[in-house]
């Protein structure tokens, strides 16, 4: 089952992994170590094969069907491993009690194996509803025969009819937004550029039934294949949100599993990601992207950021329940095209914010928690294993906010009877250092804490009510629990 409450996740890779088809025997080999740190559950990158073969960080699909034993796009394993490295890991990592999430890429496909000629309409690229011209012959890469695979597992072919456009003409090697002449981009998608149906490569018609039926015969391939427990869905605010909806219900009817799922709708704007939730019936959760930019904008404003709004317009404050928060990912990262890399001081508070508190779904990123060699960053693994104790053991009870100083926040968890020395209080500035008075409750009533993070020496005591006056640095964090724990 997936574990919402206390649960973590793991980002289980970067974007500059080297391409050595190593890291599905290197995180076998992790296993054991990831559950007894805390991971509940991780995020796998994408399994499948894509147009730069090897080299490909997975987001390029070419055949969903080629896990790594085909070969196809110029070797057998795929960036990560080989078939049966993955289907290992993934036994590995349910024997050790994570729960384990397939990233599933729908939307586009690229790497086609010939062109076809299409009629197509250039459109423009700010507003996708305005055709510019009239249809046009183009040569599309849109034909995808997998002679690899030889029609194992399954034997669709892919073709123009079951695209929108594609954005490169072969004939005259130009660069347009071609939508397919006879094709209407799919509604109910993010309305940025007019209609943001259109992310890359060709587009995935999810209009066509038999598009619907391969993806849906595929999903339940997949999950019967390599007995993943759910999924990370790329790019949904480029397709249909009923699209998913039905898509999951009838994997999960199928399977009879849960089928955790969290979506990738990159967007600041609350209003588009809410409605998205509503329209999906909150069948899948969302990543938290605008509390990611709040994270980047406070961390880059030198202490003008007012910390009483970190969690203002955000799915973690208005659906708790539908929210994986994050700090960072393969897309923030430096070198990246969304590169909003949360500066380093801003880290502990950052994981703070998600790892220690009751609301949201954390997720960890494999460059916190492993580094990322490629721009030489040093891990936070120390502070994370912390935090990830903390919130394994002591993060119970009732949680109390203190968001009442425009730099220094807090809050306080209670604790509970069922948890030894369980509760805790979490102090941070954005700028000069300072105290507040917190109530952590009775459950830590006459007793001393520490801040575990080392930050500040000194101790705090705990009056008979539950009271304490805590402490953080400037631009720092503090976290404090009873001086019993030691971690
Ligand atoms: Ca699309």
């Amino acid at each position: 089952m997936f574990k919402q409450f206390n649960g973590v996740m793991l980002q289980c890779f970067e974007w500059y992994l080297p391409s050595d088809a190593s890291l599905w025997k290197k995180l076998t080999r992790k296993a054991p170590d990831l559950a007894e740190s805390g991971f509940t559950s991780v995020w796998l990158p994408p399994s499948y094969k894509c147009a730069d073969g090897i080299k490909d960080t997975g987001y390029a699909v070419y055949d969903l069907y080629d896990l790594g034993e085909f070969d196809q796009k110029g070797s057998v394993p795929t960036k990560y491993g080989t078939k049966d490295e993955y289907l290992n890991l993934v036994k590995t990592l349910k024997e050790n009690n994570i729960y384990v999430l397939a990233d599933v890429v729908l939307n586009h496909r690229m790497g086609a194996d010939e062109t076809e000629e299409v009629l197509a309409i250039v459109e423009n690229p700010q507003n996708r509803n305005e055709d510019l011209g009239t249809a046009k012959p183009i040569s599309a890469w849109t034909k995808y025969n997998f002679p690899g695979r030889n029609n194992k597992y399954s034997d669709f072919k892919w073709n123009w009819t079951h695209f929108h456009g594609v954005d490169w003409d072969a004939k005259e090697n130009k660069y347009s937004i071609y939508k397919f002449y006879g094709k209407n981009w799919d509604k109910l998608v993010d309305t940025e550029n007019g209609n943001f149906d259109y992310l890359m490569g060709a587009d995935v018609d999810m209009n066509n039934v038999d598009v619907v039926n391969e993806l849906t015969n595929w999903g339940k391939w997949y999950i019967n294949f390599t007995g993943v427990d759910g999924f990370r869905l790329d790019a949904v605010k480029h397709i249909r949100s009923d699209f998913f909806k039905k898509w999951l219900k009838e994997l999960r009817d199928d399977s009879k599993k849960e089928l955790f799922a969290v979506g990738e709708y990159w967007s600041q704007n609350i209003d588009s990601i809410i409605n998205y939730l509503k329209n999906t019936d909150f069948s899948l959760n969302l990543f938290d992207v605008p509390l990611h930019y709040n994270f980047y904008n406070a961390s880059i404003s030198n202490g003008t950021f007012d910390m009483r709004k970190i969690f203002d317009n955000t799915i973690t404050k208005l659906y708790p329940d539908k929210s994986v928060s994050f700090v960072d990912n393969h897309d923030t990262q430096p070198g990246q095209a969304l590169s909003s890399w949360i500066a380093p001081w801003f880290k502990p508070i950052a994981y703070a914010l998600t790892l220690l508190r009751l609301q949201g779904y954390p997720c960890v990123f494999y460059g916190d928690y492993f580094g990322i060699k490629h721009d030489n960053i040093n891990p936070i693994t120390s502070t994370l294993d912390i935090y990830l104790y903390i919130r394994k053991n002591l993060c119970y009870g009732t949680q109390t906010d203190y968001f009442d100083h425009p730099n220094i926040i807090g809050w306080t968890i209670s604790g509970d009877k069922e948890h030894p020395n369980s509760g805790l209080a979490v102090i941070l500035s954005n700028k000069d250092g300072g105290s507040k008075q917190m109530n952590v409750g009775k459950n830590l009533a006459n007793s001393i804490l520490y801040d575990v993070t080392n930050n500040l020496k000194e101790t705090v005591y705990i009056d008979n009510d539950g009271n304490g006056i805590f402490y953080t640095k400037p631009g720092s964090v503090s976290v404090w629990i009873k001086k019993e724990v030691s971690i």
